[in-house]
């Protein structure tokens, strides 16, 4: 299997140079080879094939065009993925698939460098860095992210891009089949809620993480920032004098980032939860696990509850579930969200339609009792009627 990881970079100056540099000689021979084509189609003549036009430049063109063998100075690999790029372009157009192939403008089209992997010491990728052909090690920004040369991942081909001054290295890295676990013989229930996070049918509860003490003091912290930033801006519009104005303007900015790093913050710590959460749902190696198709956004209508709900990230949750099931080759059913997992009975499967919200404990005439949300787990583990996500 092959996965494709993009991440920032940090390069160096002289880095950044020839980066440009090579963009810029590739989005000249796209643009080229384009122009020529179009010579030669108005001409009547024979269309070039990027093969063709790549022995054309080197035995016809650059002899006889000197000045332009500054071509020659950047990566050929990059300079030939954008010819083919550009006979892409043609084919889909010949297909009827797009129209004519556009120039690229500078600064407003996508063109990339292009680097492949051709001898052993190549993209060579470590945890802080990555070695890319023409261009030497560059620094990562975020450690880590790519899977390491060392762990035995080998990166095939990238490419580099430049967006808003900021730099970016993709790559397409090979990824072994791994051996699927061998699964147990049992699958679980998740009901998922507001009062707590996750119910689980083998027991287990993962509490909501937004009323914990953490959360509640990074929250609390955030509100009293914010309001620090109404008042500031408040403030602002109150005073005309321009000097002070731009002291306060000043201001203003360093406490939106003291907010915005809040958020961030606190972002982290759901997001961190959320990931753990599902890891050790995951771990215990389930054949199947059931969950609901929770209606979030018709949850979000309900201004009362929004709040609670986004700050849950179910939405998130399910996403990241449902990935490592399909890693691990565990089942995950989706049942209906009109199933009524909360209102049947285990035991006698009776359903009670009257059951209220705040009815914390079912209890059955059956005799059976037990609290509402593992209830609801349970007859999520066992439902018959399913979608498989
Ligand atoms: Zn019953």
């Amino acid at each position: 299997m092959r996965k494709s990881y993009k991440t920032e970079i940090n390069p160096t100056q002289e880095q950044i140079r020839k980066i440009n540099k090579t963009i810029g000689t590739c989005r000249f021979i796209y643009n080229f080879y384009l122009a020529h084509n179009k010579e030669l189609l108005d001409k009547g003549e024979k269309f070039m094939t990027a093969k063709s036009f790549s022995v054309w430049l080197n035995n016809e063109f650059l002899p006889n065009h000197p000045e332009y063998l500054w071509i020659k100075d950047v990566s050929s690999k990059s300079v030939k993925k954008s010819m083919e790029n550009a006979y892409t372009a043609f084919s889909r157009f010949f297909k009827k698939q797009s129209r004519f192939p556009r120039f690229k403008k500078k600064n407003k089209s996508d063109v990339k460098m292009y680097f492949v992997k051709n001898n052993p010491k190549d993209c060579f990728c470590e945890r802080h860095r990555i070695n890319i052909p023409t261009l030497g090690c560059v620094k990562l920004k975020e450690k880590g992210y790519i899977p390491t040369t060392k762990q035995g991942y080998v990166i095939k081909s990238g490419t580099v891009s430049c967006k808003a001054g900021r730099y970016y290295v993709s790559v397409l890295i090979e990824i072994p089949d791994q051996n699927k676990p061998q699964l147990n013989d049992f699958g679980l229930g998740i009901d998922l809620g507001l009062k707590n996070f996750a119910v689980i049918s083998n027991g287990i509860t993962k509490k909501n993480i937004n009323k914990t003490e953490r959360i509640r003091k990074l929250e609390k912290q955030l509100k009293r920032e914010q309001r620090c930033l109404s008042r500031k801006y408040e403030d602002l519009k109150k005073r005309n004098n321009k000097m002070k104005g731009e002291a306060t303007r000043q201001n203003i900015q360093k406490q939106v980032l003291k907010v915005q790093k809040l958020h961030h913050r606190i972002e982290n710590v759901r997001a961190d939860y959320i990931n753990k959460c599902v890891n050790e749902i995951v771990k215990t190696k389930p054949s199947y696990i059931t969950i609901e198709d929770l209606n979030v956004k018709g949850m979000m209508k309900n201004k009362h509850l929004s709040k609670a709900v986004a700050s849950q990230k179910f939405y998130e949750f399910r996403t990241k579930l449902e990935a490592k099931c399909k890693e691990l080759g565990i089942e995950l059913r989706i049942v209906d969200r009109w199933y009524p997992s909360s209102k049947l009975c285990h035991e006698c499967g009776c359903v009670k339609r009257d059951l209220k919200l705040s009815d914390r404990e079912y209890i059955c005439e059956c005799g059976y009792h037990a609290d509402r949300d593992y209830n609801a787990s349970l007859n999520l583990r066992d439902a018959i009627s399913y979608k498989i996500a």
